[in-house]
């Protein structure tokens, strides 16, 4: 091999090389053989003994699963300098290497006659010479390839079980056909059943496989049309391999494509982390940006909490319904909040006119009283003074007027400022509400009828696409007006909680659990026929009967009454919970504290 120049062709080497080595594409692995290729001592890597032992690891043969195990704890060793480890491991590597190399021709040729010589059911002596023939033809070539398919055959002829190791190198090594693959393989005389077993197996994996590919794979390429392409093309290559040349160059395929796979695997993952911290810093600027904004807050809050844990489905859609309810209540309020403030202006406005007013009106009095007065001072007669003075009653009567309307003005716009102010509070104090809301939910915390039906809508839509079971299970508290009138309101409210903690510990995480009113709730349980929904809800009344709630230092039982049922091709909503609680009223019949199937 000439040594590859430009990058591009050092890159292309490299990946060639990754494979035909078996190793995992790893950042270090490409790094190491990409350097060794381009003939590049790494000077940022280790010193020269562990440099050289690392070049000898990534040269040791990785066939076997045996070598790949060795090859992966001789890597762990050097990487944590741990040379007593590596020194033996090296050696058992070596033991392996030799056992497996070393070619005992002479047990091989015994072992040879004696199955040449057996008789097998299922297998003429025509069939077997076809086999070896086809052994010779395809590695006689190569001794040690030779070996290894001749004891394949062996094997094969002398196979019992339906070994899969076994079958899987007896398939690399004999018959074109793959419908004979299974029968020879396993045709051993004695276990015509697990041969018969693994004849129908085999097209089960081959049609897995392609469906693998076909549906799972491909639907996760969305993205990528190029890939999701040759998962389908792969996959009808899987169900029409029928030669043992076109299975090879599949399998050739296959490992290419799974390579692609993997650093888009890396890729993704990747793009995920990165989103996820661009996310978490947009949270802490806008957490900067609003700290007078305590309504805000909430919501930062718990999509900080989001992010900082491991990311979970759930959680995710939990909050989506928290989050939407919130903003539709703050929209309302940050309507009428605005309302508010702008009926608040526009009263001080008026305020400030008439006061204005009233100063002018003021002003002009004070001119036509002084008129008065200079009247009175030049007045001659009687007559005259009372002109002047009834000009003066008629002036004050006048401002008396509007001194008394303005009073009156300024009284009930001042009474409206204070209620809009009022109003004001209030609406940012349901604001806040709202924000608690998010996180809190309110009493029990979780989802409320609104949140249930997108719960119910996503749910159904998934058993649908999945073809799965869905059972809707519907639990009202058992006396629970006499618990709250003989503990109290706020007892009941913790017995509320109490319940759903309990729920919520003994259920699965894929479970919904909904407040569906009072002390009414809705489970739904996505993928469990309806027995193993059973099993689950009276698993739940047992942990009831251990997990007590404590008032005051009391134990106190709670029971409740469930009514269930599996979510049917026509169902609706309304008729599958109409179901479930027709089913929890009859349990409420039967006695209380069972579970009914409706
Ligand atoms: P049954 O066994 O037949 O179900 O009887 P019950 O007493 O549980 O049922 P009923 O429907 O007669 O009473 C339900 C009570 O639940 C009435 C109501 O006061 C109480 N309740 C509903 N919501 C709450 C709540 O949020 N907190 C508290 N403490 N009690 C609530
Ligand atoms: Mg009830
Ligand atoms: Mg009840």
């Amino acid at each position: 091999m000439t040594t590859p120049s430009n990058p591009a062709e050092i890159a292309r080497e490299t990946l060639k090389q990754l494979m035909s080595r078996r190793m995992a594409p790893s950042p270090d692995n490409y790094q190491a053989i990409y350097n060794e290729i381009a003939g590049i001592s790494d000077s940022t890597a280790e010193g020269f003994p562990e440099r050289e032992l690392k070049a000898l690891l990534l040269s040791l043969p990785k066939e076997t699963p045996v070598q790949q195990r060795l090859s992966r704890q001789l890597d762990l060793s050097l990487k944590g300098k741990n040379w007593e480890d590596y020194r033996k491991t090296l050696v058992e590597f070596i033991k392996e290497h030799s056992a497996e190399t070393e070619l005992s021709w002479s047990d091989l040729l015994a072992d040879f006659l004696r199955q040449w010589e057996a008789k097998q059911s299922n297998l003429t002596p025509a069939r077997k010479r076809e086999s070896l023939e086809h052994v010779l033809a395809s590695a006689s070539k190569n001794s040690e390839l030779f070996y290894a398919r001749l004891q394949s055959l062996i094997k094969s002829w002398a196979l019992n079980s339906a070994d899969s190791d076994a079958m899987t190198r007896v398939e690399g090594a004999i018959d074109p056909s793959p419908e004979a693959l299974v029968p020879e393989a396993l045709a051993s005389g004695t276990s015509t059943a697990a041969a018969s077993r693994a004849s129908e197996l085999l097209p089960e994996l081959r049609n897995l496989f392609a469906y693998t590919l076909e549906v799972v794979v491909a639907t996760q390429l969305d993205d990528e049309p190029e890939l999701a392409t040759q998962a389908k093309t792969l996959a009808t290559a899987v169900r029409n391999a029928a030669t043992l040349k076109t299975m090879d160059e599949l399998l050739a395929d296959v490992k290419r494509f799974a390579f692609r796979l993997e650093f888009l695997a890396e890729d993704r993952n990747e793009l995920r982390s990165g989103l996820l911290k661009l996310l978490q810093l947009m949270i802490e600027n806008v957490s900067e940006l609003v700290v007078d904004d305590r309504w805000v807050n909430g919501q930062i809050e718990m999509v900080r909490e989001i992010v900082a844990r491991p990311l979970n489905l759930r959680a995710i859609k939990d909050a989506e319904h928290r989050l939407k309810e919130v903003i539709f209540k703050q929209g309302q309020l940050k309507h009428s909040l605005i309302e508010a403030k702008e009926a608040l202006k526009h009263m001080l406005a008026g305020f400030v006119d008439h006061l204005a007013e009233f100063a002018d009106s003021t002003s002009d009095y004070h001119d036509k009283i002084e008129i008065c007065v200079e009247k009175i001072s030049k007045a001659e007669d009687i007559t005259q003074l009372e002109d002047v003075l009834a000009e003066v009653i008629r002036e004050t009567r006048i401002i008396q007027i509007n001194a008394q309307r303005s009073r009156d003005d300024l009284r009930t716009s001042k009474q409206r400022v204070e209620d809009a102010d009022k109003r004001i509070n209030e609406l940012q104090g349901e604001l806040d509400k709202a924000s608690m809301l998010v996180r809190n939910d309110q009493l029990t915390g979780t989802l409320n009828r609104r949140g249930l039906e997108e719960a119910f809508g996503h749910e159904v839509g998934r058993a649908q696409r999945r073809k799965s079971a869905l059972c809707v299970a519907m639990l009202d508290i058992d006396n629970f007006k006499k618990l709250n009138d003989s503990l109290g309101h706020d007892a009941g409210d913790a017995a509320l909680i109490h319940l759903v903690t309990v729920i919520r510990d003994t259920l699965r995480p894929q479970d919904t659990l909904a407040r569906f009113g009072g002390e009414e709730f809705i489970i739904l349980l996505p993928e469990t026929p309806l027995e193993d929904a059973k099993k689950a809800i009276v698993r739940l009344q047992r942990e009831l009967t251990t997990r007590f709630f404590l008032h005051d230092n009391e134990k106190v039982l709670i029971t409740f009454s469930a009514g269930l049922t599996s979510f049917q091709r026509d169902d609706t909503q309304a008729s599958v919970t109409k179901r479930a609680d027709e089913a929890m009223y009859a349990a409420k019949k039967a006695g209380k504290n069972r579970v009914i199937v409706g």
